[in-house]
């Protein structure tokens, strides 16, 4: 049995619903930057049968924790943007 951080999941999609609306690189180096960041900031929700999963998610479901994820979020936004790790063109 595989043991598996919920909060990748969740940051991974809410990265993805907010990214068309940031001034943010959407490469590919970016975005996983963006996402350890925040991983890194918030706690980790480890479950491991699809049960657990379904129980975090509706212990998840509110606002103050969007809100958490959102921040986590854009805070990494603002340290990629400053220090961008990918490949820079003609730079
Ligand atoms: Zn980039």
């Amino acid at each position: 049995m595989k043991c598996q951080n919920v909060m990748e999941e969740y940051v991974t999609r809410k990265l993805d619903e907010v990214i068309d609306s940031l001034d943010c690189c959407k490469c590919d180096q970016c975005r996983s930057d963006i996402i350890s960041y925040a991983l890194n900031r918030l706690s980790p929700k480890y479950v491991s049968t699809e049960r657990g999963k379904a129980f975090v998610k509706v212990n998840t479901m509110s606002s103050q924790f969007e809100i958490d994820i959102l921040t986590a979020i854009y805070e990494g936004v603002e340290i990629v943007k400053k220090n961008p790790r990918h490949q820079q063109k003609g730079a």
